[in-house]
């Protein structure tokens, strides 16, 4: 089978020094991969070069087995952009904006109103079709964004840090409007947030200096992650068996006879497990702490060890 996307010995230097070298990984089916890394780590080189808005020093970028410097209008096709400020009209409506949009993308003239129903449908726009850009929230306006990139229907969509910059309630939304064209299309998406990869990604590839540093499943992820712990107060303090029940706990320390500290491994969505056992159990919740992320302690680890998963 052909892979969606194929990325080899790809690198790149803007100056005398590489941003990225020698990155090397695969994408065969749809869902959400998520490119981790701290800034600097060279993100956003990588995902300008794939969705051709940058020529890459050395390495090649194959998209649905096109390559983009020898086919550049054919791997366009194949591929929609959401780049970190999405690139929107203010004074145009949604509905004039999706369609310059589908024009840019080559999609036939004769199937662009209905190209332009389907993707305002998908990103739950269409009430705000005759509504100017300017007049939308921050994220209605992502979702114009989100829908300019898959107007043409595309089999690859890349999106960098795409919840950069929204509220709490539009990242959650945001999320969810992700995960759903994760379901048709194969989507790549960065993010310097652990967390947001966790929460969206079935793929994890960790980018760090410019060179991969790790890249496999988020299961395979999370199970070398060292566990990750939680601080709660709780007036009601239960057995260390009962904590031990929620999925992800790994070890139970108790300071006091109100406070202990949870051990677990997995994503921090176990906030929501526990406070979830606490309602049911009444034990009495009155404070929970994520204890800082160990993020940059795996960046370590993992540039140190440089371990490949490729
Ligand atoms: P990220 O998206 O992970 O924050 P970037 O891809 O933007 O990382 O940057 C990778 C490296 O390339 C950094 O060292 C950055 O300083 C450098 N870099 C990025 N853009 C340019 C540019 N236009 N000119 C020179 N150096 C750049």
């Amino acid at each position: 089978m052909e892979s969606i996307l194929k990325v080899e010995n790809l690198s790149h230097r803007y100056t005398s020094t590489w941003a990225i070298r020698d990155i090397n990984f695969q994408i065969e089916r749809h869902g959400v991969v998520g490119l981790l890394g701290s800034n600097g780590a060279g993100k956003s080189t990588t995902m300008n070069i794939i969705a051709g808005v940058l020529s890459q020093t050395e390495g090649t970028v194959l998209i649905n087995g096109i390559d983009k410097q020898k086919d550049r209008l054919l791997a366009k096709r194949q591929l929609g952009f959401l780049p970190q400020t999405p690139p929107l009209h203010m004074d145009f409506t949604v509905r004039e904006y999706l369609t310059y949009a589908a024009g840019l993308r080559y999609v036939e003239k004769k199937h662009i109103p209905k190209s332009v129903d389907i993707a305002m449908d998908k990103c739950g726009i269409a009430h705000f079709s005759h509504r100017l850009i300017r007049n939308l929230s921050g994220g209605y306006r992502q979702r114009v964004g989100i829908a300019q990139s898959i107007i043409h229907n595309p089999a690859l969509v890349i999106m960098d840090e795409p919840t950069n910059g929204l509220d709490p309630n539009q990242i959650i939304e945001a999320r969810k409007l992700i995960r759903e064209i994760g379901e048709q299309h194969t989507v790549l998406l960065s993010s310097h947030v652990l967390n947001e990869i966790s929460i969206l990604c079935r793929d994890i590839i960790m980018i760090e200096g410019g060179r991969i540093v790790f890249s496999d499943s988020m299961d395979a992820f999370n199970n070398y992650l060292k566990p990750q712990s939680v601080l709660m107060h709780m007036d009601q303090m239960p057995a260390e068996h009962a904590l031990k029940a929620i999925e992800g706990v790994q070890r139970v320390q108790y300071l006091s006879n109100r406070q202990c500290r949870v051990y677990f491994t997995g994503g921090a969505e176990i906030t929501e497990r526990l406070i979830a056992a606490s309602v049911r159990e009444n034990w009495r919740l009155q404070e929970i702490q994520l204890e800082k992320s160990l993020l940059d302690d795996v960046f370590k680890q993992l540039s140190t060890q440089n371990k490949r998963v490729n």
